[in-house]
């Protein structure tokens, strides 16, 4: 059961084909304890940041996220 936000990693789509090995964890939602329990979740993480977190937005921010699975907002400066 699913409570609040801070109970749950929920991604948008990240990955562009379903022959990744992750695809079914992009787009959806893991409870957090499942996520920190996951053996796969470093590679998760590192995917996420590798194809979506490291892409700057409006010129100043990128969107990774941390091991825990929380995506956070960070400043890019020249
Ligand atoms: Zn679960």
């Amino acid at each position: 059961m699913i409570e609040d936000d801070r109970d749950i990693v929920a991604t948008t789509q990240f990955l562009d084909s379903s022959d990744h090995p992750l695809w079914k964890y992009s787009d959806a939602v893991m409870h957090r304890k499942c996520f920190e329990a996951w053996d796969q979740r470093q590679f998760f993480v590192d995917e996420y940041n590798r194809l979506l977190g490291s892409a700057v937005f409006l010129g100043s921010f990128k969107h990774p996220m941390d091991d825990d699975g929380n995506v956070t907002t960070v400043s890019v400066h020249n």
